[in-house]
């Protein structure tokens, strides 16, 4: 039996009710609408289904991919021999004060709505950035000033030798759109924040300021995977894309968003290859007018 079936079998039998999809299109899990067929995407139902998992796909030496909400990700068109673990169904979420404790699936819009229904404030820049806790934490994720490392206590994952740990946010190797999960490929698995008592009134007003400010400036009605790049030390992506005279450059079905030029936008069906080449002809375009080495931020699964 070939050893992703055996490994689906034992997930099966052991875990009943986990979600496991054969041959599933990334398109439908990515922000970006783009990908090829994994060969097998499953949604551990339970923090010990999943350690389960990452272990048995260690021991059979699988190549496996843990995901969050798909919208830092470009998977290429190709079909990928590959296990995809959805941190989805990690969605436990519960209060302890002025702190939160939260499974690594849970998304940042609920875990925001949740802090303000139990009056803490702090996590309000995050409430629009369409992630999951743990996609966030992995990149430490941030907006209009605010970042993950700013609110993380801790965080419990599972390392490369299979060993639950929990580590305080000073060990958790923060940097811009850095954490040391970056490195290790470790499972996070959930985290404790720090939060501090709020007004819900102005918690809210902060909330809907920042949604409203999205709105008006982000793309939000087209697939994406938000900014394509990285901010260089020398400024930001999107002011030089635009200076570059960038704005609305289209390769295929894929764009350099009218409204924002830090987007890069699906159109409609648009390709992997319409992506990278839009991605490599923006960061030439860069480079040429101010010398600058564009990075992508979006994760790129070829
Ligand atoms: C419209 C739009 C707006 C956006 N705005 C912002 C913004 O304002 N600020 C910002 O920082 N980002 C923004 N993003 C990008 C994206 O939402 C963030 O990077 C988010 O943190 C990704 O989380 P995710 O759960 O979707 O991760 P995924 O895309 O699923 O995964 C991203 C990476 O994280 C890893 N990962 C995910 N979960 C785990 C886990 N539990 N353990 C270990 N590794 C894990 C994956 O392996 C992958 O390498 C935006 C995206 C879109 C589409």
């Amino acid at each position: 039996m070939d050893q992703i079936d055996l490994f689906a079998r034992e997930l099966n039998s052991d875990f009943p009710g986990t979600g496991i999809f054969f041959g599933e299109p990334m398109s439908r899990h990515t922000t970006f609408r783009i990908g090829g067929t994994v060969s097998l995407y499953a949604e551990p139902k339970s923090i010990e289904a999943f350690v389960w998992a990452v272990r048995e796909a260690k021991r059979l030496e699988l190549a496996y991919l843990i995901t969050g909400n798909g919208s830092n990700l470009l998977f290429s068109d190709k079909p990928h021999r590959l296990v995809v673990l959805s941190t989805a169904r990690l969605d436990t979420l519960r209060a302890n004060g002025d702190s939160i404790i939260s499974g690594a699936g849970v998304l940042l819009s609920r875990l925001g709505s949740f802090a303000l229904s139990e009056s803490l404030t702090g996590l309000e820049f995050a409430h629009g950035i369409p992630g999951s806790l743990g996609g966030g934490i992995y990149m430490n994720a941030g907006a209009y000033g605010g970042e993950l490392r700013d609110v993380v206590e801790a965080v419990t994952y599972l390392d490369g030798g299979g060993t639950l740990r929990t580590v305080a946010n000073r060990d958790c190797g923060f940097d811009y759109r850095r954490s040391r999960f970056m490195d290790t490929g470790d499972a996070i698995l959930s985290a404790t924040l720090r939060l501090r008592p709020g007004d819900p009134k102005e918690i809210r007003a902060k909330m809907d300021d920042l949604s409203a400010r999205r709105r008006e400036k982000q793309p939000l009605n087209y697939p994406s995977a938000g900014s394509a790049f990285k901010r260089p030390k020398e400024g930001y992506a999107a002011a030089m894309i635009d200076g570059a005279g960038l704005k609305g450059l289209t390769v295929g079905m894929a764009q350099v968003s009218e409204k924002h030029a830090g987007f890069i936008i699906n159109l409609g069906g648009a390709t992997f290859e319409d992506v990278v080449k839009l991605m490599e002809q923006v960061k030439a375009g860069v480079f040429e007018k101010y010398g600058v080495e564009l990075e992508p931020e979006v994760r790129i699964i070829d």
